[in-house]
């Protein structure tokens, strides 16, 4: 009877450690957690300093917590999502990201919506230069040089399907690593398909049937109104073919390049 007893305590510990194989990360996750609201219940509010304040605090009783606006979609380049969860609780490697979508299209919500991940870097879109502050980060677990399974693909569009219903998140604001970062950045890759994206409502596509270019059309100044950063005019055709005409890997605009981008500026404008 003892014998037993004793084996299944030993089952019931192995069982308990291989469940809590987070249990530390996940303290400091709450611990962190702690500290911001501590932050967020300092009153008098003293987050600015310089200006004259007023003698006695009034604080409003009309708020709610920011919202993400924009969703940038990443590929992992690694080959496991437990090899992705272990590098996001990894404090030293001081990235992360809101959603990990798992090859059998398991969903890992590693940190709350309403709170700043790292996971954007340096980069711009449009007049935005913060994009973590602002936005909701969604890494897909794929190597780079594979396709995107079917499994993973649902669960992203019904994620993405949420958020955009949750934060009123517009269509245009639906991106990837690589339309933020060109040159530095080329996630996801060619494999993943804006086009069924843009079916459903996120990011969108083109439709090139009938369209007339004008003589005088600046394809350049059309990748900055869609939202590239064009400073380095190569990389960012390159990013742009990433998204929109993956098949190409050059980094030339072509006639072909100029009515689509003819066209969707009409949509991102
Ligand atoms: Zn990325």
């Amino acid at each position: 009877m003892k014998r037993i007893l004793a084996f299944l305590l030993v089952i019931f510990f192995l069982a308990a450690c291989v469940h809590n194989k987070y249990a530390s990360t996940n303290k400091s996750y709450k611990k962190q957690v702690k500290n911001y609201a501590k932050l967020l219940r300092e009153y008098p509010v003293k987050d600015s300093a310089g200006l004259q304040y007023a003698d006695n605090w009034v604080g409003t009783t009309n708020f709610s917590m920011r919202r993400p606006n924009f969703v940038i979609i990443h590929h992992t380049a690694q080959d496991s999502c437990e090899q992705t969860l272990r590098t996001f609780t990894l404090p030293r490697t001081a990235v992360s990201a809101h959603y990990v979508v798992c090859e059998d299209g398991t969903v890992h919500h590693m940190l709350n919506d309403l709170l700043r991940e790292h996971h954007a870097g340096l980069g711009k879109w449009g007049s935005v230069s913060d994009m973590n502050s602002c936005s909701i980060g969604i890494e897909i677990d794929n190597n780079g040089s594979e396709p995107f399974t079917e499994p993973q693909m649902n669960s992203l569009l019904q994620l993405l399907d949420r958020l955009k219903k949750a934060y009123n998140i517009p269509q245009a604001n639906f991106i990837g690593h690589m339309d933020w970062a060109p040159g530095r950045k080329v996630d996801p890759s060619r494999y993943f398909s804006w086009q069924i994206l843009a079916e459903k409502g996120f990011g969108f596509w083109y439709d090139t049937t009938n369209v007339e270019v004008p003589a005088d059309f600046n394809a350049l100044q059309a990748l900055r109104i869609v939202g590239y950063n064009i400073n380095n005019p190569e990389i960012a055709i390159q990013s742009y073919k990433i998204h929109f005409v993956p098949q190409d890997t050059t980094k030339v605009i072509t006639d072909a390049d100029k009515k689509i981008l003819f066209d969707l500026l009409k949509k991102y404008q």
